[in-house]
């Protein structure tokens, strides 16, 4: 075992502060390597709060995860010491079942291990996640990162990138097509800068005004404002898409009369509460209502190559890791442009 130093929540209701704790023991097929960024997920803030249930505490959250290799194990292949890498929302799957066979370890049929917050199928333990100076993972849930792109920016697309990439390949949103997106923060400025790069026509759905002109300077071709109801009476039957991220309860009707014929909604977002749907806003123009989780490790690696290429990344603001209770509350009010990082040099 190794020790590890990072931020933790003690209960639902305590403030993130310093923890140390232990990294498993090397395995043949592990990769170690120093965290120098982590990204900051709505996701972090549902489990350190209990507002899925079932968090164990203490939590060590982050699943943007990027550093340098420091150690690789006797069987890797993939790695070696001083190569950038990555980590995102996967530690462990089952490596056998017909989903895993098919790149889609998120939904592993033996049920895939989260990087925090889940029972360690090696250790006995819980994981613990990005919040932290070092991490250990086997080397099938460790993505190779490219040396063109910033690191800390690259951070986030280790969740909110494939979050939102993923159901855009999957559904193959192109040209021709009209897509609205929901709530601009860390998922959905990720959501602009693909859906607009993959030749979409955008528009970004938003309950904050002063978000109009990011949104376009993200890539977006429109905006409208969701409080305002004569822009969402100019938005009906519209979409051919919305990929919804609200992390809070709303009402998922409205966004469905903006989908056009045959229209999808692809809900990301995870409200902490269930919401009611009218039947009618489903069988009018044949809609759907559909969700999609993270992504698997070959779409993942897909994903970041594709930035690479693109010279895509997210727009962050860095922190220190002392100022991690703030950030949370800012993003409790969509104060966030678009995505906070954790320089983990600040965590001593
Ligand atoms: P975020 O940065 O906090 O962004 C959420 C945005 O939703 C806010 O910026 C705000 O945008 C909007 N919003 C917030 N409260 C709202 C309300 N009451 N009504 C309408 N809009 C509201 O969060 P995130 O990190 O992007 O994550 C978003 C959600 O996705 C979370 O629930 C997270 O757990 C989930 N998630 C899911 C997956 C997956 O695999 N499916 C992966 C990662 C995250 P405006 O100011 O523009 O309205
Ligand atoms: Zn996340």
């Amino acid at each position: 075992m190794t020790e590890a130093k990072g931020y933790a929540a003690a209960s639902a209701t305590a403030a993130l502060g310093p923890f140390t704790f232990e990294r498993r023991d090397l395995g043949e097929k592990d990769v170690q390597f120093e965290i120098e960024y982590c990204g900051v997920c709505h996701s972090d803030l549902h489990q350190v709060r209990n507002e899925w249930s079932g968090t164990v505490y203490p939590i060590v959250p982050g699943h943007e995860i990027v550093g340098r290799v420091i150690q690789v194990g006797s069987g890797v292949t993939k790695f070696k010491t001083g190569d950038l890498v990555g980590v995102g929302c996967l530690v462990d799957s089952c490596c056998a079942c017909d989903n895993c066979d098919r790149g889609l370890e998120q939904f592993c049929r033996n049920g895939a291990t989260g990087t925090y917050n889940a029972k360690d199928k090696r250790s006995g333990g819980v994981t613990y996640g990005g919040y932290s100076n070092q991490i250990v993972v086997d080397e099938h849930f460790v993505l190779s990162i490219s040396d063109k792109l910033p690191l800390d920016a690259v951070a986030p697309l280790l969740c909110a990138g494939i979050t939102t990439y993923s159901p855009l390949r999957h559904w193959k949103v192109g040209k021709g097509h009209k897509v609205g997106v929901l709530g601009l923060g860390g998922l959905v400025h990720m959501a602009v800068k693909f859906a607009a790069s993959f030749g979409a026509e955008v528009t970004v759905l938003s309950t904050s005004p002063g978000k109009e002109a990011d949104a376009i300077k993200l890539g977006a071709h429109h905006f409208a404002l969701t409080k305002n109801p004569e822009q969402v009476k100019a938005l009906a039957n519209l979409f051919d898409f919305i990929i919804d991220t609200v992390s809070a309860p709303h009402d998922y009707n409205m966004y469905l009369r903006m989908l056009n014929t045959d229209g999808v909604m692809i809900c990301v977002g995870v409200p902490p509460k269930p919401t009611e749907i009218t039947g009618f806003n489903l069988l009018n123009n044949r809609r759907s209502i559909a969700g999609s989780s993270i992504g698997g490790l070959p779409e993942t690696q897909e994903m970041l190559d594709y930035c690479a290429e693109h010279n895509i990344v997210s727009d962050i603001e860095l922190i220190d890791i002392a100022n991690i209770n703030e950030a949370y509350e800012r993003m409790l009010k969509g104060d966030v442009k678009y995505r906070f990082v954790i320089d983990m040099k600040t965590l001593v």
